[in-house]
């Protein structure tokens, strides 16, 4: 069975990257495309304090960049594509088509995680890259010492608070309960922080701003009340949704958008597994998609790579 790669892994991120290098070390013909950048979240995150054996902590953009010169060390390649469309996935031979060619393949790694969900709010999306942003490590910086809302309470909404906390004059968190969903320790540093506010039993009803983000109107749940809150910016950390658009009626998803798979990262489609996020009851951190892509890599060489 001729193809071009024995593997095909979507998503350059950590779940795509663990899979490329033991891909690459069991001597498969693996081919990560990566969308835009090698990386994934933690290209766009401050310092990563949870990932074992890193005690001071690394930085995201640090950590991202020896993740990809590791998955290349051992052979995989690397492609900046976009994947548009999946073909034959139940067929020995499978293929992926990009926004630049198409690839035939025996196995497919999805590792293609997630993206910030939207509060769909008027001003939202006109205000997008002048003061609302769902990236405080790309654009706090122009924001200093100016008083800047946070939107969400999860720990992405604390943990990125904290990052902005230190540029910034004023972290306003808005979060729709009087109560946080973020662990324990970032709840702590966040509380404990002067330069956080928190409006509880909050809702964003819209980003106001003629150019620039000047106010997010608010209103109290509790109360009924709306206000317009000054703010000259808006992050917006309200969970993820998963990218898998493409992948509508060719892999079993739940509701969301996750994908199906067992213990070892297989779907029910030979030769097609899942890894990180992207997959069903992730816990959506770090290490936990290291594992996830190391798993599915194994079970493809097991799957195929002895074919
Ligand atoms: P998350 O845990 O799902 O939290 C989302 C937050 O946004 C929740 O507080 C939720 O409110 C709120 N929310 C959701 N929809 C909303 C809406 N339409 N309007 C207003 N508020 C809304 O998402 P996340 O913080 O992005 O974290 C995702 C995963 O990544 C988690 O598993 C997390 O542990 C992991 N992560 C970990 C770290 C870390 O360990 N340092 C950092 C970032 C992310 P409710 O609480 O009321 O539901």
């Amino acid at each position: 069975m001729e193809t071009d790669y024995d593997l095909v892994i979507l998503g350059g991120g950590a779940a795509g990257l663990s899979a490329a290098i033991y891909a690459g070390r069991a001597m498969l013909k693996a081919l990560v495309l990566d969308g835009l950048s090698c990386g994934g979240q933690i290209l766009v995150t401050d310092v990563i304090e949870n990932y074992p054996g890193f005690p001071d902590g690394i930085s995201g953009p640090e950590l991202s960049r020896l993740l990809c010169e590791h998955s290349s060390k051992y052979g995989a390649e690397m492609r900046h594509q976009q994947v548009t469309e999946v073909r034959d996935l139940a067929e020995p031979v499978k293929t992926v088509v990009t926004d630049d060619g198409s690839f035939s393949t025996k196995g497919l790694i999805v590792a293609t995680g997630g993206s910030h969900r939207k509060l769909g709010v008027p001003g939202e999306e006109e205000l997008s890259g002048r003061g609302v942003s769902y990236c405080a490590v790309c654009d706090g910086n122009f924001f200093k010492g100016e008083d800047v809302v946070v939107v969400g309470g999860g720990d992405a909404a604390l943990d990125e608070g904290s990052y902005l906390a230190g540029i910034v004059n004023r972290v306003t968190v808005v979060h729709r309960r009087d109560e946080l969903r973020a662990s324990r320790i970032l709840q702590q540093r966040a509380l404990e922080n002067p330069k956080f506010k928190f409006l509880w039993s909050h809702v964003v009803e819209e980003i106001k701003g003629n150019g620039v983000v000047e106010a997010v109107r608010v209103k109290d749940l509790k109360t009924g009340d709306t206000y317009d809150y000054p703010a000259t910016a808006a992050f917006i950390y309200i969970g993820f949704t998963s990218n898998s658009d493409f992948l509508q009626g060719q892999v079993p998803l739940d509701g969301t958008g996750h994908i199906y798979v067992d213990a070892n990262m297989r779907t029910s489609i030979p030769g097609v597994y899942a890894a990180g996020d992207i997959r069903v009851d992730s816990y959506r951190q770090l290490g936990t998609a290291v594992g996830d892509g190391i798993t599915a890599a194994l079970s493809a060489y097991r799957d195929i790579g002895q074919a």
